[in-house]
């Protein structure tokens, strides 16, 4: 068994902190968020309009980052993004974070446990399952029994969840304008990485938006690629 130890490797312990510290810098500097299911997308000379079930804004430019779920979004602007989701879980023991000090994962079970505010995470499998089938009982069994397997004397575990990577099949994010709309940007498909890629996909699609040159090749990342 080949074992790999990342001396310089960080974790979040609780990344919804730092998307909560992120939101306030965004409302401080004049951010609008309202929470809608946007269903669709039409234009006025250009201007793209997005409509919910009850209301509808028309913006100068449009950034569709709606990880897995962009796909219902991108359908209706006549592209053919082949994005799907990877499924994956985790849950937590918790109490338990103490027992590791760092993230370790261990590549011939497929899976990976880390300490965490919430308890200690374990956390894994890759699941084709689409977006609106329920959580599968037996992957949770699975990542039990793996942690168990490994730490001896763990309680009853908490908080199962089912979470949804977005990914492409050259496991590339789509990245800047669509192929149809030129007023219609995407940032999504960061498959496991989402987190870790946020800040550099975020500065590279607000500098887009605002025509900002960059000398970085962004085409690998292009729509057009499908
Ligand atoms: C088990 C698991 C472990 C992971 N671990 C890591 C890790 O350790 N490090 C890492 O970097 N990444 C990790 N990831 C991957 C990461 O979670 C994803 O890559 C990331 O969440 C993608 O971010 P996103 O903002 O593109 O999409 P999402 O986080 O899915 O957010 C999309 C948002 O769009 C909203 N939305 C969707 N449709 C609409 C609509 N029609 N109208 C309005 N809003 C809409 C949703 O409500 C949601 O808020 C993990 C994923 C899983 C499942």
């Amino acid at each position: 068994m080949l074992e790999f130890f990342y001396k310089k490797a960080r974790h979040a312990k609780n990344p919804k902190k730092i998307l909560l510290k992120l939101f306030d810098l965004f409302l401080k500097k004049d951010g609008k968020f309202l929470k809608l299911n946007i269903q669709n997308i039409t234009f006025d000379n250009e201007k793209p309009t997005l409509k919910s079930e009850a209301q509808q804004f028309m913006f100068d430019r449009v950034v569709i980052a709606c990880g897995a779920f962009s796909k219902k979004l991108t359908d209706k602007l006549d592209e053919k993004i082949p994005l799907d989701t990877e499924r994956g879980y985790h849950i937590h023991f918790k109490g338990c974070e103490h027992l590791i000090s760092r993230p370790v994962v261990f590549q011939n079970r497929g899976f990976g446990m880390t300490p965490m505010q919430q308890g200690l995470r374990v956390v894994g499998t890759v699941e084709f399952g689409g977006l609106e089938n329920p959580a599968s009982k037996s992957r949770i069994k699975n990542l039990i029994n793996n942690a168990k397997y490994l730490l001896d004397g763990l309680p009853e575990h908490q908080d199962e969840w089912l979470g949804f990577r977005p990914t492409l099949p050259d496991y590339l994010p789509v990245i800047g304008p669509s192929k149809n709309y030129k007023n219609i940007f995407y940032s999504f498909g960061h498959h496991h990485l989402g987190w870790t890629l946020a800040a550099i996909s975020g500065k590279i699609i607000s500098n887009m938006i605002a025509d900002k040159k960059t000398n970085l090749n962004l085409e690998p990342y292009s729509s057009k690629r499908f």
